[in-house]
């Protein structure tokens, strides 16, 4: 069997790399791109600082399936990610727990405060904001609309470009407030960077007998019937012309700033939820502890997507692109050996982990 896979990233890496290795079949992957690893493509700059060129990934999961499957390219780094925030010009915990509770308000307004929470929610739970706001007591009536207000409304609209009532509760649900003291941002057992980076991991796992790899190739110049099945991680509106219209996306743009200093932030992610018009600084250096008297930091900027303007990077969940993507959807299921997946081809939100279990279940499902 010859295969076609279409897009380097993590979805297409994983499937091509099943193939070649579990079936011994020959596979070519094309990327329009000038590079492997698709959104999660990093590099070493001159200053030897890994840079995350579309926005910073940060690999977490649970699935030991997964993390079996990665370990075999790589090792990572025990990285475990924290996010802060500029609330009233402090610096503090996200998401909001009782940390933060410590750091933003008075000691013995947040002793009274902690004190109701754990009479009200059990310890170590996350409440959606939204959900959160729905409190009868003054003081926590209180202190949800400080949450709402202060990390949640602000950020939401800057991060969407639409009032929170507009955003999908899928979305909101990602806001929690968190009853504890764990300051990370994920609980999942696994966690870190990949000590060469991601781009390397994908490097590895296309680097094959069966695989080629063909970058600056766009899937429309490639004969596809020369292939008996197609694996298309590129978007599916695009593969079926946009004859049902254009699935929206929100975009990122990131601009890159060198400062000739050591450090320019505490921490790899400070959150801007009420000030400036970008929503938040990364700055690299701190994910693979990179040495350098210069450090290299992105601000990042939300905006919608525009076709040939800016990438596309957040699927926007609606019910009405619901509606659109499932047109396309059906319109899949009358084409014979192509198979879509990835963030762009299911036109869904996932992280790496999540991409990489879905191509190794598609694997199980189509090819054994
Ligand atoms: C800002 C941001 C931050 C993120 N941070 C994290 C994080 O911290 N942790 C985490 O786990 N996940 C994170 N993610 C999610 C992560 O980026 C995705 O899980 C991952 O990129 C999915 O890989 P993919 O292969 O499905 O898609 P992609 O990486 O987008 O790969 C698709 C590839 O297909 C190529 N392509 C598209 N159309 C064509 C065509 N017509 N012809 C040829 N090639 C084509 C594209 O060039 C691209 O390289 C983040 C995502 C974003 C947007």
């Amino acid at each position: 069997m010859k295969n076609l896979v279409v897009g380097a990233g993590f979805s297409g890496a994983t499937i091509a790399n099943l193939i070649a290795t579990q079936l011994d079949e020959e596979v070519v992957i094309i990327d329009k791109k000038d590079h492997i690893a698709g959104n999660c493509f990093d590099y070493r700059d001159e200053n030897g600082i890994m840079i995350h060129k579309y926005g910073s990934h940060i690999f977490h999961t649970k699935s030991e399936k997964v993390w079996a499957y990665l370990k075999q390219f790589t090792d990572f780094n025990t990285y475990m990610h924290k996010v802060v925030g500029y609330l009233d010009g402090i610096e503090a915990q996200i998401p909001f727990n009782f940390n933060t509770l410590y750091q933003v308000f008075p000691k013995t307004m947040a002793k009274n405060l902690e004190e109701k929470l754990l009479d009200n929610f059990a310890y170590n739970t996350k409440v959606p904001i939204l959900e959160f706001q729905k409190q009868d007591d003054d003081d926590l009536k209180y202190l949800a609309n400080y949450v709402y207000e202060k990390i949640f409304l602000h950020y939401t609209t800057k991060q969407w470009g639409v009032p929170p009532k507009d955003v999908d509760g899928a979305v909101t649900a990602r806001v929690p407030v968190y009853l504890s003291k764990d300051n990370r941002y994920f609980q999942d057992k696994y966690q870190g960077i990949p000590l060469e980076g991601y781009t390397k991991v994908v490097e590895k796992m296309l680097d094959h007998k069966n695989i080629e790899v063909r970058l600056n190739t766009e899937f429309k110049d490639v004969d596809a019937s020369k292939f008996d099945r197609i694996f298309y991680t590129g978007p599916i509106d695009e593969y079926f012309n946009y004859k049902f219209g254009q699935l929206p996306y929100r975009s990122v743009n990131f601009k890159f700033e060198t400062h000739n200093k050591e450090y320019y932030q505490s921490n790899a992610c400070v959150n801007y939820p009420c000030n400036y018009d970008f929503t938040r600084i990364h700055e690299y250096k701190y994910y693979l502890g990179d040495k350098s008297e210069k450090t290299v930091i992105a601000k990042e900027y939300s905006e919608f997507f525009e076709l040939g303007k800016n990438e596309r990077y957040y699927p926007i969940p609606k019910d009405e692109n619901t509606v659109l993507y499932n047109k396309y959807l059906e319109e899949t299921k009358k084409l014979d050996n192509v198979y879509f997946l990835g963030r762009l081809g299911d036109y869904k939100y996932y992280d790496m982990d999540k991409a990489i279990l879905r191509a190794i279940e598609l694997f199980e499902e189509v090819c054994k």
